[in-house]
């Protein structure tokens, strides 16, 4: 094929994601020099159609970027006043009192927000400052330098034939190139996961582990809400079969965020994160906050779980990982915003050092050293071994366990030192004949719902004449071996109904509904093959979430 010509605009930093990563660093950049040339690409439709978060808001990150962000009317409009930690039985509840929770649990002081909102004003901040933004510009490759060093991105390639061939309809897209390219797709970034691979950043380091967060928003009796509650529970409908946990957070206008993660270092490939989820409902404490509300959004994400022994190296030459590119979230608080913001702030602030000093195309060291030896690596320190005790122990004993050890963290010290995680999560999945199948009950239209008709709540849309964005590395493993080993798990990890098995003239057949995607990359995590590859498709593409 003849070389693609494409434009190439030139900028100080190019940032790839208008998440809380990459809009922190981009006002940080235009906060310490306003003559600085910064641009953001995101490939949502717009700034937080791609957003998702509990959340809860720790606001040290916020306070650190811009401290009058309250004047400025940032949309942390409710505070935690209420804090609540149960552990679920199929029909009852034990609740866990907060006096025992080392005090890096407690939520006191953080506030209930949606991140899509946070992330929508963040935007706003950086444009008045001259940050130049662009939603719906996918980052699809990496553009390296004569030393090897990442140069830039290409982005907004629009109109691919079906097989991935330039046709007549084809807009090539452009180069941007910056001194330096900051990294800030969140989880499993698609460019993130290259620079990582081909850096070996992730040498010497823990796998990375993730979770599958699945998230709806409801409006509920008025009676009911509790605005500034949050709610956590452990235990069923998972029990021993997984790790993971619900949220439920109650924000204004009588909306309410009920959530449930799921962790993929599950053995048994029957397990269907969805329907677990779906099942939560049912329990008679959430069916009673529920009953009478409706269901106005749904979404999915998966969520970095590995922590401070999974954080790659950073910085590779012209490049810096921000935020979940690197995975900088705190497990046992699920909480990753606030260390996306204070990444942003530091690898601005190591990127404009390096420019007054004429640097460009090397390592940004600061940032790294920032990052590990300041408040990110501090945080994140202290939980570390929260979840490799849980994947080792289980629940009741991680707990305990992981309790233990994050109040002696919080002293100064840790009994145990630094637990690896072992295997990533793709391997742990073992084969379907060791396990029994899960009888899952039937959605019941009311409470639970079909994936399908949930993800009608995702308002995701891709172009249909587009290739296929997830490829396989070979066509055929889903029927030769993960169908007949793993009862091929595609068809149940997916929270969206991407991957279906059907039969043809009496023989297997795996379906791809790329169209169904919300981006939540879980399958290029748990496919237990490592045979498909999550690619960004055309910009614009993908969830519209509303207020996440
Ligand atoms: C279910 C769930 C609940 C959570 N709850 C909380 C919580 O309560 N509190 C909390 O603090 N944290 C929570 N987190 C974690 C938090 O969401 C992350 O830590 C945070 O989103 C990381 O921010 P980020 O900027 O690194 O990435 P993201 O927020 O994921 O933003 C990345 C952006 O980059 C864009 N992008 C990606 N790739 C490309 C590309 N190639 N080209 C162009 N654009 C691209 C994406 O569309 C997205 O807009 C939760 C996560 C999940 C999944």
């Amino acid at each position: 094929m003849a070389e693609i010509e494409r434009e190439a605009m030139e900028y100080d930093v190019v940032i790839v994601g208008a998440g809380p990563a990459g809009l922190s660093a981009a006002i940080r950049l235009k906060q310490l020099d306003a003559d600085l040339n910064v641009v953001v690409l995101e490939k949502g439709s717009e700034v937080g159609a791609h957003i998702l978060s509990g959340a809860v808001l720790d606001p040290c990150g916020l306070d650190a970027l811009i401290p009058d962000w309250k004047e400025k009317g940032a949309p942390l409009n409710v505070p935690v006043h209420e804090d609540n930690f149960y552990m679920l039985g199929e029909a009852g509840k034990i609740r866990i009192p907060n006096f025992p929770m080392p005090p890096l649990m407690n939520n006191h002081g953080n506030y209930i927000v949606s991140m899509g909102n946070v992330c929508r004003w963040m935007a706003e901040q950086a444009e008045e400052l001259g940050v130049e933004i662009f939603p719906g510009m996918a980052c699809s490759e990496l553009v390296y330098g004569e030393n090897g060093e990442v140069k830039g991105v290409v982005a907004g390639v629009f109109g691919l034939e079906p097989d991935g061939s330039y046709g007549p309809g084809t807009e090539p897209g452009m180069e941007l190139h910056g001194k330096y390219v900051f990294l800030s797709e969140g989880v499993r970034g698609s460019l993130s996961k290259e620079v990582i691979a081909k850096y070996d950043l992730s040498a010497g380091k823990e796998p990375q582990k993730y979770g599958v967060g699945m998230k709806e928003i409801w409006e509920i009796d008025p009676a009911k809400h509790k605005e500034g509650s949050v709610t956590h529970t452990m235990g069923w409908p998972l029990g021993s079969n997984a790790g993971g946990g619900s949220f439920i957070y109650h924000l204004e206008n009588n909306q309410v965020y009920v959530g449930f993660v799921v962790h993929l270092n599950y053995k048994n490939p029957h397990l269907y994160p969805y329907m677990e989820f779906q099942r939560f409902k049912h329990h008679p404490m959430v069916a009673e906050l529920l009953k009478g509300g409706k269901r106005v959004a749904y979404g999915a994400r998966a969520i970095t779980e590995g922590g401070y022994q999974s954080m790659p190296k950073l910085v590779a030459p012209g490049v810096a990982l921000l935020g979940c590119s690197a995975g900088m979230v705190n497990v046992p608080r699920i909480k990753g915003n606030h260390n996306a913001m204070l990444s942003g702030k530091a690898a601005a602030e190591a990127a404009y050092d390096a420019i007054k000093a004429g640097r460009s195309g090397d390592e940004l060291t600061a940032y790294e050293v920032d990052v590990r030896d300041g408040a990110i690596g501090s945080d994140l320190k202290k939980v570390r071994n929260v979840k490799p005790l849980w994947s080792k122990y289980g629940l009741t004993a991680s707990l305990v366990l992981g309790g233990m050890d994050m109040w002696t963290n919080t002293l100064g010290f840790s009994l145990l030192g630094t637990l690896g995680h072992g295997k990533n999560d793709a391997e742990s999945t073992e084969e379907a004949s060791k396990h029994q199948p899960i009888d899952y009950p039937k959605p019941d239209g009311t409470l639970s719902f079909d994936r399908l008709t949930n993800v009608s709540f995702a308002m995701t849309n891709h172009e249909e004449s587009q290739p296929c964005h997830l490829k396989l590395a070979d066509p055929e493993i889903p029927v030769k071996v993960n169908l007949p080993k793993f009862d091929e798990p595609a068809q149940r990890y997916c929270p969206a109904g991407v991957y279906e098995m059907v039969e043809n003239d009496g023989e297997p057949q795996f379906v791809i509904n790329f169209q169904n995607c919300v981006h939540c990359k879980t399958c290029d995590i748990k496919d237990p093959s490592q045979n498909i590859t999550w690619t960004t498709p055309q910009g614009g593409d993908g969830p519209n979430y509303p207020n996440m």
